[in-house]
């Protein structure tokens, strides 16, 4: 017998994510994992189920030199603990899906130009996650590929929101206010509709805060503002990067410091945000621990952004009926969660400490005008949902 599964897959540049649901009726996940350095010192570190113990071990560099290499190597894993699994269709996770993808797209020959066209836009994402597509279709030559943007939740943006105060040519050159973490957002909107729909059905901010970290703000379910912008660069300040920056500093670092563009970026990316501030870490764990006013003050920044943008965003939606915390900080934080809702009563918010404490799924008081919640998020679940879904509307190939 055979059991249809989906493949998920999330290649980075060092690391290639994957998880296997069964998708007979609503996905089941059946495993999870990742392999980290790829072509340097690999690590495959994965959870096939509850019944075998987590597989955490070092990779010969033979065995994950490249994506390629490495996807072979957990297909070898996967195939050998689930042999009766059988993967008609794989799901990709895409950085950016342009101006025109709103919803994810079977990956044919012509889509997959468009994406490596729009690798100019996020060159530091797109063409590892491309890199992916491509060894899953020689891997998996008979099964369908999926790709699900983070862009897309976002593709509906009213204009306003969409456009920067630049010379219009570069709107029209795609120089355009994109959002990301869609896929977290879409999660966390679905499970709001479940769970609360007349929440759902209102004026809604999600904080998606880990490593990488955004807010977007949704009006009956569409995103119509958020803080992330023309790359996953602007907004809050994250692990590493720097959120909101005046330009000028890029200015300034080229033509004072001498910089190279290069390095900038790299300064940007790889040594600002948590880690830049504090001279620490770039870990919210190792901050909040650590005791020195350096990490005090990265943490101070990074909720008096997250504070400041709540209230941009709260305009943008005409008031606020949630506020909704996941992602690693937003999920598992209670410190930083206290921070950035204390003293917000005039936004209509009231936190109640003690269920903040118990890491309740509502953590505001019965008396706030607001609700404040707690939905961790499942990017993976969203993505194997679109590949089924995808799956299912080919036309059946005749025996
Ligand atoms: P990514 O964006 O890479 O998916 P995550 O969503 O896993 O990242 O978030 C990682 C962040 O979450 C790290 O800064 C980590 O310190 C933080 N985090 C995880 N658990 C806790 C916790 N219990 N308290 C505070 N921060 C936490």
């Amino acid at each position: 017998m055979t059991l249809p599964v989906a493949l998920t897959l999330n290649a980075g540049s060092s690391s290639l994510k994957f998880s296997l649901y069964d998708i007979a009726g609503e996905p089941a996940q059946m495993a999870i994992g990742l392999v980290e350095n790829i072509g340097k010192q690999p690590r495959l570190k994965a959870t096939l189920g509850e019944a075998v113990p987590r597989v955490e071990r070092e990779l010969t560099t033979a065995e994950a030199s490249d994506h390629k290499s490495a996807l072979a190597t957990v297909l070898a894993l996967l195939r050998k603990h689930f042999p009766e699994a059988r993967a008609g269709v794989v799901g990709h996770r895409v950085v950016h899906g342009g101006p025109h993808y709103s919803e994810p797209m079977v990956v044919t020959d012509e889509v997959l130009a468009e994406l490596n066209g729009l690798s100019p836009f996020a060159p530091i994402h797109q063409p590892h996650n491309i890199a992916g597509i491509e060894a899953a279709r020689a891997a998996f030559p008979e099964a369908l590929q999926v790709a699900c943007f983070d862009t897309a939740f976002h593709r509906h943006h009213p204009r306003v929101n969409d456009v920067f105060a630049l010379p219009r040519e570069y709107y029209d050159k795609g120089v355009r206010r994109y959002g990301f973490h869609g896929l977290s957002y879409e999660y966390v909107s679905g499970e709001l509709k479940r769970i609360a729909p007349l929440l759902h059905a209102g004026r809604v901010v999600v904080a998606h805060l880990g490593n990488g970290a955004s807010m977007c703000g949704i009006l009956g379910g569409r995103s119509v503002a958020s803080t992330m912008g023309f790359t996953a660069l602007d907004g809050l300040p994250m692990g590493t990067r720097c959120g909101q920056v005046d330009p000028g500093v890029i200015f300034y670092m080229v033509q004072q410091e001498g910089r190279t563009i290069d390095e900038v970026r790299d300064i940007f990316y790889n040594k600002s945000g948590l880690l830049g501030l504090s001279g620490i870490s770039n870990d919210m764990r190792v901050l909040e621990s650590a005791g020195v006013e350096a990490a005090d003050e990265a943490i101070d920044y990074f909720v008096f952004r997250i504070r400041r943008e709540l209230g941009g965003l709260a305009a943008a939606l005409g008031g606020l009926d949630a506020l909704v915390f996941c992602g690693g900080i937003g999920e598992n934080s209670r410190k930083i969660r206290r921070r950035i809702c204390d003293g917000l009563d005039w936004i209509g918010l009231e936190l109640d400490h003690a269920r903040n404490d118990r890491n309740d799924r509502v953590i505001s008081t019965d008396f706030s005008r607001s609700h404040i919640m707690v939905i961790p998020t499942n990017e993976e679940i969203v993505i194997a949902r679109a590949a089924k879904r995808l799956l299912n509307a080919q036309p059946a190939v005749a025996a």
